[in-house]
């Protein structure tokens, strides 16, 4: 069994065609009782026809239904399936770390469980990787599954985060992708807390391609992810990766005070050729509001980075783990991966 899950050599990229590469699938679950057999079935009619070995890294990501029992059931049956059992739920940024770090793979496939991600997709990615990419992502080509203000928000998200930061993302692009064993090790370089996960798939970079998809409507049970939830995660995205908002308030303060000083200039120019007018409410009720407007919203930006840069002081890991089911046993797994750091700081392991 163990010969499944611990290639001999982990680490070495991949020689162009060789058959028998260990493939990653990794797919965080919150809640998924619903789709799990469904993305089963379909990843495994998928990867039959493939030369290549498979293990599937699931991260049971605090859920609160039948999630945790269903896997560790197919983990019992299935020797290509690793659970990762999350002591709460800590987000889908840090399950894929968690899965990150534990994988094996020559190459790992991050998937979404309720296959809006069609894993018809991996033959393609599998192929292209043999071609030597070290990225192959899937764009969204058409996104009709989801709703029209998810769109138009993402989109505009998108061009935002492109505009202020140094890195870009690729826009309609997702967590969908192949990456190369290299590329996974550059990842787990990344130790920031704050992990959005699109903004460091991009900073790490590689040889990348895209390949064009149509996400597809969630196959049962429904998105974990509300409207407060996506923009906690775009204002995460921006800040960890910008600090264009940070800096923007100086000139906006300069372009400010320098108005200021005209308007004064002004009123001085005046109250001496015209001598003293009526106090003037309105210029001062403006003025009021405005700064205190500006204040206030520069504050907040200032506050969003403080508050993040306490969160990366404390030095907390980003996910902690009750147990690893199934797949090799720990001695074999460290033998085989000296960076095992994170599964030892998390807590202990079992074998189903
Ligand atoms: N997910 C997770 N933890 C969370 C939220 C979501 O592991 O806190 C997983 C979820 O089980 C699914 C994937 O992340 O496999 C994508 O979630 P979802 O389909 O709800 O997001 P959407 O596709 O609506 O953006
Ligand atoms: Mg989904």
């Amino acid at each position: 069994m163990s010969d499944l899950h611990v290639p001999d050599d982990a680490t070495a990229a991949p020689a162009s065609g060789r058959s028998g590469e260990l493939i990653s699938i990794l797919a965080p679950m919150y809640n998924e009782e619903q789709v799990i057999d469904l993305f089963f079935d379909r990843v495994d009619k998928v990867l039959q026809g493939l030369d290549v070995r498979i293990e599937f890294i699931c991260v049971n990501d605090g859920s609160r239904d039948r999630t945790l029992e269903m896997l560790l059931d197919r983990a019992a049956r299935d020797p290509r399936v690793i659970v990762v059992n999350f002591t709460r739920n800590f987000g889908k940024e840090a399950a894929m770390t968690a899965a990150l770090d534990q994988a094996n793979g020559h190459a790992v496939i991050p998937i979404d469980a309720d296959l809006q991600d069609p894993p018809e997709l991996i033959p393609q990615f599998i192929a292209k990787w043999r071609e030597g990419y070290d990225v192959v992502y899937g764009i969204r080509g058409e996104r009709n599954a989801d709703t029209l203000g998810k769109r138009t928000t993402a989109g505009a998200f998108y061009e935002l985060f492109n505009k202020l930061s140094d890195v870009k993302i690729p826009p309609n692009v997702g967590d969908y992708r192949l990456m190369d064993r290299k590329v996974v090790e550059n990842i787990k370089l990344l130790h920031e807390r704050n992990r959005f996960m699109k903004g460091i798939f991009a900073w790490v970079g590689g040889r990348s391609i895209g390949i064009p998809f149509v996400r597809e409507a969630r196959a049962a049970g429904s998105t974990k992810w509300n409207y407060w939830r996506l923009w906690n995660f775009a204002i995460e995205g921006i800040t960890s990766f910008s600090a264009t908002p940070l800096k923007v308030w100086s000139y906006l303060g300069l372009g400010v005070a320098v108005l200021g000083c005209a308007y004064a200039a002004f009123l001085i120019f005046r109250t001496v050729v015209g001598g003293v007018d009526v106090p003037g409410y309105a210029s001062l009720m403006v003025a009021v509001l405005v700064l205190g407007g500006l204040q206030l919203l520069s504050l907040g930006f200032i506050g969003e980075y403080i508050g993040r840069l306490y969160m990366e002081t404390k030095q907390r890991p980003a996910y902690l783990i009750s147990e690893v089911v199934g797949g090799a046993s720990l001695a074999e797994l460290e033998q085989a991966r000296p960076s095992a750091t994170a599964a030892k700081a998390s807590g202990p392991r079992g074998r189903a």
